[in-house]
């Protein structure tokens, strides 16, 4: 089966076994693909996307139609009123932050509902020890947060008492980012929302989707949630983004936070597109597809390491709201090596070999693998892991399942070819 690569004819079998086994899930993947590929090209008719969109603008990009005309496309193709998307946001991170302080006065408060946000927010926000210069906190912007309850669903019942019309903010992560606690249901976040909006009518309801979109078929913002943020070189931009994100939802709200990316006055008006509309627009083309093939992967590899041995997050039979698999490595030299073999299977600087090393933000060593067209870019097959208990290693991406696939099973062959696995 992969005459090119030398891969243990055990492994090829048990990869054949667990292929079978997640048939059902295959469907259904490819059934939400099949819907948002759908509405991404009818996105694209409605849009009348022209050539003429795909022209470079420069200076002030004043009258830059493709820049507007992909507005409104990642606008219907995510279910939302208005969409903001630029490939002047940097990063996930600082896409979520424009929105935040877009959308912010001093004095509000946040409340986020769903535990301790992801590790950048954590600064951004200015949580205890994290109170990095410049954050919301500097600003006058006050936050709390409920915990999970202990098996890491969302406290509906503490939400019930905690929220009222004092909060200005309401705020979800959809994604497990990386913790173990699950990645949250589109229908769960629609749950968050309409206890928010009946505790407190006039709030808004935010999401970070980072890692969401295009994993089911209908997104935060048709079902509850006022406005939400990505990043471009995660699900939406389709592998081919090279940069940006994006920011939907009610169009009152992303006008607010227009104003935070450019200036107060001038807003969505400005900002050239150098040459880049063409990609943006290709990207979220593939987006539904390859956000399929990932999720994909994610689902191979949660079957083929469950039957190596070890323990995997999510199982590879439960319904998923974001890309990311954790597989449970356990010892510190089976990390190590997954990663190295995840390494071997990528398209770009396979010859590199990935060691731990320390990171900013991190109490130990953290080992990566990547080997991507876009630097970063996690919607191509990536690994990354902190080198501590439980030696977990958290796996997304893949452009397409087929190398997705062949990038787990040299994950798995590298393990075995340092007697870290026995079959
Ligand atoms: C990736 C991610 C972010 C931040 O994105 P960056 O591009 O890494 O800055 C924020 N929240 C979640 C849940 C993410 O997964």
């Amino acid at each position: 089966m992969f005459p090119y690569f030398s891969i243990d004819p055990r492994l090829q079998e048990l990869s054949r076994q667990a292929e079978e086994e997640i048939r059902p899930q295959f469907e259904k993947i490819e059934e939400v693909q099949r819907y948002n590929q759908q509405k991404m090209l009818a996105a694209f008719n409605r849009a009348g996307v022209s050539e003429s969109h795909f022209a470079a603008s420069t200076g002030y990009g004043y009258g830059d139609r493709g820049r507007d005309v992909l507005d409104e496309v990642y606008a219907y193709a995510l279910g939302a009123e208005d969409a903001l998307v630029r490939y002047n946001f940097v990063s996930g991170t600082h896409t979520l932050t424009v929105a935040l302080f877009g959308l912010l006065r001093p004095g509000d408060k946040m409340l986020c509902v769903t535990g301790t946000p992801y590790d950048t927010i954590q600064g951004v926000i200015g949580l205890p020890g994290r109170e990095e210069p410049g954050c919301l906190k500097e600003f006058g912007i006050g936050y709390e947060e409920l915990d999970l309850l202990p098996d890491g669903t969302p406290d509906y019942g503490a939400m019930e008492e905690k929220i009222t019309p004092a909060y200005r903010m309401v705020y979800i992560q959809r994604s497990r980012g990386y913790s173990l606690r699950p990645s949250f249901s589109v229908a769960e976040i629609e749950k968050m929302a309409r206890i928010a909006k009946k505790k407190a009518p006039d709030c808004i309801v935010f999401v970070d989707n980072c890692y969401g979109e295009f994993v089911e078929k209908e997104e935060p913002t048709s079902h509850g949630a006022d406005i939400m943020a990505g990043s471009l070189i995660k699900n939406p931009g389709g592998g081919i983004a090279p940069t940006g994100g994006y920011i939907a939802g009610r169009r009152d709200l992303v006008e607010l936070c227009s104003y935070r990316l450019t200036t107060p006055g001038t807003g969505r008006e400005i900002g050239c597109t150098l040459g880049h509309n063409r990609e943006l627009f290709l990207g979220a083309f593939h987006a539904p597809h390859v956000a399929g093939e990932a999720v994909k992967t994610a689902v191979f590899a949660a079957a083929l390491f469950q039957k190596l041995g070890y323990g995997i997050t999510p199982r590879p039979e439960e319904d998923r709201h974001d890309i990311i698999q954790v597989v449970e490595l356990e010892k510190r030299e089976a990390l190590i090596a997954f990663c190295r073999g995840v390494q071997k299977g990528a398209p770009v600087d396979s010859f590199v070999v990935p060691e731990p090393s320390p990171m900013p933000g991190y109490d130990c060593d953290v080992i990566m693998a990547a080997g991507a067209f876009t630097l970063g870019a996690s919607i191509e097959l990536s690994a990354d892991a902190p080198l501590r208990e439980p030696y977990a290693a958290w796996m997304q991406g893949g452009l397409n399942y087929h190398s997705g696939q062949l990038g787990m099973l040299l994950a798995a062959q590298e393990l075995l070819d340092e007697g870290l696995l026995r079959l």
